[in-house]
């Protein structure tokens, strides 16, 4: 009998990771598509003067499962290394190692500050506060006090979502702040120490030949599998039926597919714009208001063989418009490219506003003028700045969001055949580890004979509800 044929929207860790899985396993032919010149998605990378760079920071958290830890590890070898984290947070003027460690904190952190968390610890024992009309704000500020809200997370929630964290929802909470008690940061911190520490606190894999390398390593041995992977294939039209047909442009040639299954790994609010026939107006209109945060990436090419001996630095504080910067030679401990570095400055935006229109003049110089405002003075000959842009980099929870996701989700679940996952296609907040095991779940739901266990699935997607942003 033949094999179904799925065709799979997206080469992404979640889009790859499937294919490669269905084909290992036997369970169907998998064609992949993706608009970009490189697999990865979000989790990619590019190679900018000799040195891998990746889009943002980017680390394998040891929280992945291990059985995807172990499936990596075959494909990587000892090319996946197991780093020690290195970095600093920035906290009224005072730079803090990241993540939080007792003595660093003992002897760094900002008196006035240590006095607010105290008292905060104080007032929370004898207040009550309402469980109901919940937002990001209320959700952290009754875990964490309003301190550690008001000097970290609140500020840095304007930043990522581009919205005041009462407008935000409690989801968004709950699925992004892995530390949300005061009891967890303790643990957390806690956990760092020698003789009680956690397996894995403090540390993170990261591929020799950058991020990029995990789906690359995934591609290769997909297509030895007998996967299709094509690039430079942009998805245009999803006609529904039995074939689906899809219809791609690539290098300016209209061709369409067929194939038994479609796994959409593209944004959830693009696949309703794809679908022939169209999606119910209410369905286009969730869509409308179901937003995605974007971010450019600023690489700048330094003349010098390092900035610091940091992997990132992180910047709550608003009058620091970036949220991040990482250095990508040190996350893999590299000395090459010899007498330069390489530096990336986050920057989240909208789509077609300001920051995104901005030329790689304005934005290498709003890097340097950040870091000069924070003490981190660019003082080596800027060789080059490149710049990256990414549309669909944080999925944005309003208040409210959830009946406009929720009308998405229900309509893409109703399409026969047809299945929406990934970080894009669940709008989850998630790490690579929980895009690869989402697509791990699709494949296990898959039957040999084509038919796709939709109770299992709705199990699955319980447990993804429960994944945690590890930052
Ligand atoms: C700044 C930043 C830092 C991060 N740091 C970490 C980290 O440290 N650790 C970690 O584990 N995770 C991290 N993540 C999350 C990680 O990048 C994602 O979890 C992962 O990329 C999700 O994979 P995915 O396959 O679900 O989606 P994506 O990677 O977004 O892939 C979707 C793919 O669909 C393609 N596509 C969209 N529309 C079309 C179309 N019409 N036709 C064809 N192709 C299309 C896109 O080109 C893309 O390649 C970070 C994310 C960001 C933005």
């Amino acid at each position: 009998m033949p094999q179904p044929r799925v065709l799979i929207l997206g080469a992404g860790p979640a889009g790859l990771g499937a294919a490669w899985r269905l084909r290992v396993e036997q369970k169907a032919d998998a064609i992949v598509l993706d608009q970009r010149d490189d697999v990865g998605g979000n989790a990619g990378g590019f190679e900018l003067e000799g040195l891998p760079v990746d889009y943002g920071s980017h680390r394998l958290h040891p929280a992945c499962h291990p059985r995807i830890l172990n499936d990596l590890r075959n494909l990587l070898g000892d090319d996946l290394l197991d780093r020690p984290r290195h970095g600093r947070i920035r906290l009224r003027g005072r730079w803090l190692h990241f993540p939080l460690k007792p003595l660093d904190l003992a002897l760094h952190c900002p008196k006035s500050f240590v006095a607010g968390v105290a008292l905060d610890t104080v007032r929370k024992r004898f207040s009550v506060t309402p469980a109901n009309g919940d937002s990001f704000a209320s959700v952290l500020e009754r875990g964490l006090g309003r301190t550690i809200c008001r000097d970290f997370y609140f500020p840095y929630a304007v930043k990522i979502w581009g919205r005041p964290p009462e407008t935000l929802s409690a989801t968004q909470a709950r699925r992004r702040v892995a530390a949300g008690s005061l009891g967890k940061i303790f643990r957390k911190i806690m956990g760092i120490v020698p003789g009680l520490k956690a397996p894995g606190a403090g540390r993170f894999y990261y591929p020799r030949g950058g991020y990029g390398q995990i789906c690359r390593a995934i591609r290769d041995a997909a297509e030895r599998e007998g996967a299709d992977v094509r690039l430079n294939t942009t998805v245009r039209r999803l006609t529904l039926g039995s074939p689906h047909r899809v219809e791609i442009v690539r290098e300016g040639r209209v061709e369409t597919l067929e194939g038994d299954h479609v796994w959409s790994t593209v944004p959830i609010t693009v696949l309703a714009r794809l679908a022939d026939p169209p999606a119910p107006p209410d369905v286009i209109e969730a869509a409308r208001r179901t937003e995605y945060r974007a971010m450019v990436l600023i690489y700048l090419v330094l003349d010098q063989p390092q900035f610091s001996e940091y992997d990132a630095h992180y910047f709550p504080e608003t009058h620091i418009p970036l949220t991040r910067l990482s250095e990508p030679k040190n996350y893999a401990a590299r000395s090459d490219p010899p007498g330069k570095t390489i530096l990336c400055g986050e920057l989240p935006c909208q789509v077609d506003d300001d920051i995104w229109r901005a030329d790689d003049e304005q934005l290498g110089r709003l890097v340097r003028d950040a870091l000069a405002a924070c003490d981190l003075p660019v003082r080596a000959r800027v060789l080059r700045t490149v710049t990256r842009r990414l549309p669909y980099a944080y999925p944005i929870y309003p208040t409210g969001y959830e009946c406009c996701f929720d009308r998405l989700d229900e309509w893409a679940g109703s399409l026969p055949n047809v299945l929406s996952y990934g970080r894009q296609g669940l709008f989850a907040h998630d790490n690579t580890h929980h895009a690869l095991a989402m697509a791990y779940g699709a494949v296990d739901c898959l039957s040999a004979d084509g038919r796709f266990d939709a109770a299992k699935w709705s199990e699955y997607r319980d447990e993804f509800r429960t994944h945690v942003v590890e930052d």
